[in-house]
């Protein structure tokens, strides 16, 4: 079993060494650093200087496109959506919403970009964060959907030699499964071309609202070398042991059928007070699924970040690194 966590929320480099120096002598193998579009124009130099120093401490790093275009995962806002607004994805309301559209070329090129900066900083994965469709309430969704900008229609039409409806239907769905689809067969293989590795973490239901109905189309997907997912019971309010084992299961036999290798995700953020050894119920559950790569999100179980910090942190992270060392079985 291999172990990893997230690392954010500090770009001082004298302070990350000391970090992850302290993460290494634990046990992790895998850091994961968030790579923001504001680290993306503002920290390039220094995301590069981290790392190099996480590669030299002999960690594998994963990088995550986090908050990108309000598509992927994570605490994160979007410049290019600020900068762009006609790129965003557009209701069929006529509303313009906070998502960039799947289609947008503008956005797929500066995404290329962005591999490439991550190539020269020498990662060795391109984490890519629970992708989704711009997530409406479930009372909203399907009367409200998106995309239906003028680039989806073009497309949109070409494909189904008829105009985009307004209401939702079977061809909308299956157009926003495959716009997403392509989203990841351009930038998969772009980064793949470049020596990276790609994994694609999958938010854990397969679910139209938000885009992806279906892994398995995602997972035949050639420059795809990794899958996972992140079934965060407190999160979604969810029954932990049925939660994790299902989501677990599932990412685990489809890896296993294609040849794929696969990681989960432990919740170790926003635990109340009390709930703390629900940490090693997931672990067991998730051992007992078989999955080789197990990550926690975050570092200090997030004590550093007051929206997402757990309320006894100290607690929590304990029960990781105990994890992690082995102290625990
Ligand atoms: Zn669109």
């Amino acid at each position: 079993m291999r172990f990893g966590t997230s690392y954010f929320g500090n770009r001082m480099l004298k302070h990350a060494r000391k970090d992850l120096e302290e993460l290494k002598s634990q046990g992790f193998e895998i850091i994961l650093h968030t790579y923001s579009e504001n680290d993306f124009q503002f920290y390039r130099k220094t995301m590069k200087d981290l790392v190099e120093m996480s590669k030299d401490m002999g960690f594998e790093v994963w990088i995550d496109p986090w908050g990108w275009g309000g598509i992927f995962g994570g605490e994160a806002y979007s410049g290019f959506l600020q900068m762009n607004m006609e790129e965003a994805q557009l209701s069929n309301r006529g509303k313009r919403k906070g998502s960039v559209c799947f289609n947008s070329e503008k956005f797929r090129h500066l995404m290329k970009e962005w591999i490439d900066a991550v190539k020269e900083a020498g990662a060795d994965v391109v984490f890519w964060d629970e992708p989704h469709f711009h997530e409406y309430q479930s009372t909203t969704f399907p009367h409200e959907w998106t995309c239906r900008c003028e680039r989806c229609q073009i497309i949109f039409n070409e494909r189904y030699n008829y105009n985009i409806p307004v209401e939702y239907n079977d061809d909308v769905s299956e157009f926003r499964s495959t716009s997403i689809l392509d989203f990841f067969k351009d930038l998969t293989s772009y980064a793949s071309e470049k020596g990276l590795r790609n994994s694609l973490c999958f938010l854990p239901e397969e679910s139209d609202q938000l885009g992806i109905k279906n892994y398995r189309m995602f997972v035949e997907l050639e420059a795809i070398d990794d899958i996972g997912s992140d079934p965060y019971w407190i999160v979604f309010n969810k029954p932990l042991e049925s939660f994790v084992k299902e989501v677990t299961d599932r990412v685990v036999k489809l890896a296993k059928e294609y040849g794929k290798t696969d990681h989960m995700w432990i919740q170790a953020f926003r635990i109340p007070k009390g709930r703390e050894n629900e940490i090693l119920k997931a672990w067991k559950t998730m051992e007992e699924c078989g999955v080789s790569t197990i990550l926690f999100w975050g570092i200090d179980a997030c004590s550093h970040m007051s929206s997402i910090a757990s309320e006894d942190p100290g607690k929590v992270w304990k029960i990781v690194l105990d994890i992690v060392n082995g102290r625990v079985k």
